[in-house]
């Protein structure tokens, strides 16, 4: 899951982060009021997106006057920004964030991700922050630093010190510094982030590091552990597609294929994609429906895959465990009728009770393309795609 920057500065500020004073806002009116509520002479208005790369796509804009607060507002609000990380399309922008401008020295960057192959938190760091990190770490990736913190003893002293080192961060502004990368490390502990970046952050004129930018992203699997943050969710930056399957407990996941793919169980439906892909066809999304795939569960699936204007066709895989296949193959016959699929369906079943299922298929009058095994699915669907673009170009 994914917060916007002024909620991530909040949490970060609790773990005594310091970020620049700051007002989220949903109208221009609002973003002025802060301003003026916020006093100074300078102001950030910054677009709330989940994406990154906002500066360069016009989304982060500095302000000398109320009056240029709210023409910049005006600007930024409800603009569709498009970034390097946002689709094509771009990101429409429904809220604003207004900040206290500060006068930068020195942009540093730090991240901090899990590293899954050394089962450590890995924090990173550079003095070469700001906006052009991806080409830091494409072109000259010597110019960052690495270190993989013990999950039992955090992240000792000596750590951070040889880091903020490297960096060049000045020497005094070390013992500062040392206390925010410890204290960073703890929200990304406290919150079970996955990813937490501070882009830039910013050596100030009086000597200290404040996070100017920061991004948190959070383990799915532990939010029940975090209300808190779950209420944070804003449904306006995410998929439409992936919320809806979310609400029916279904794991979703769009791609660029044109077979749909429906199956029980995150391996399986793996090695679904995979199969797909040897018979030269490519897969439109990964969908796992779980181990108790009731009608209704199946039936939202289907509905979800044809919401795809690029799906030719549909692959039901399922391996009849704690699941029996005819249960499935009935879920699976209501479901195409209630959606009226318009697509070849090819079904492949496996396991308990799969002779009845087959014959609730055979039975059905839909012309359900029945398959023997995963390869004769995946050439079959393969095929079907083929057929239909053929009898199309005719
Ligand atoms: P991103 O482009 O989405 O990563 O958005 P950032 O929050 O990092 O903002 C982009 C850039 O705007 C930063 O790298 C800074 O150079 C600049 N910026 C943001 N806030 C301030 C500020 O308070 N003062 C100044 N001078 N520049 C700022
Ligand atoms: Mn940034």
């Amino acid at each position: 899951m994914k917060i916007h920057e002024y909620q991530a500065k909040e949490i970060l500020q609790k773990y005594g982060v310091p970020t620049p004073q700051g007002i989220a806002c949903f109208t221009v009116d609002d973003a002025v009021n802060a301003a003026k509520q916020l006093g100074g002479r300078i102001w950030v208005v910054k677009a709330q997106i989940y994406a990154g790369g906002r500066g360069k796509g016009g989304g982060v804009k500095i302000a000398r006057s109320l009056d240029e607060v709210r023409q910049r507002a005006n600007e930024i609000l409800n603009m569709r920004l498009i970034t390097h990380q946002t689709n094509p399309e771009g990101q429409i922008v429904h809220r604003l964030f207004i900040e206290q401008g500060v006068q930068i020295v020195k942009e540093y960057y730090v991240g901090l991700v899990v590293d899954r192959s050394r089962q450590r938190v890995c924090l990173m760091a550079s003095s070469a922050g700001g906006m052009d990190i991806e080409k830091v770490a494409a072109e000259t990736p010597q110019k960052i630093h690495k270190i993989f913190i013990d999950p039992i003893a955090g992240l000792n002293h000596q750590q951070a010190e040889d880091l903020v080192q490297k960096i060049d961060i000045p020497e005094q502004t070390w013992p500062q510094a040392i206390v925010l990368l410890q204290d960073l490390y703890r929200a990304f502990e406290d919150t079970d982030a996955s990813l937490l970046e501070i882009n830039p952050l910013t050596l100030t004129t009086d000597h200290r590091v404040i996070a100017l930018d920061a991004k948190m992203n959070f383990d799915d699997n532990a939010l029940f552990r975090h209300p808190d943050i779950v209420a944070l969710r804003d449904l306006d930056e995410e998929d439409p597609v992936e919320v809806e399957a979310s609400k029916h407990e279904l794991s979703y996941i769009p791609l660029d294929g044109n077979i749909g793919c429906l199956v029980n169980g995150a391996g399986l439906a793996m090695a679904t994609m995979d199969i797909i892909k040897l018979y030269g066809g490519n897969p439109a999304n990964f969908l796992d429906v779980g181990g108790g795939a009731t009608t209704e569960k199946v039936t939202e699936a289907f509905k979800l895959m044809l919401c795809n204007p690029k799906l030719q066709a549909i692959l039901v895989n399922i391996f009849g465990g704690i699941m029996k296949c005819d249960v499935i193959a009935q879920g699976v016959v209501a479901a195409a009728r209630d959606v009226q699929l318009t697509v070849p369906l090819v079904v492949r079943l496996e396991g308990t009770n799969v002779d009845l299922g087959k014959k609730i298929l055979a039975d059905s009058g839909l012309p359900i393309i029945s398959a023997d095994n995963m390869a004769d699915a995946a050439e079959k669907a393969v095929n079907a795609v083929k057929t239909k673009s053929n009898s199309l170009k005719e």
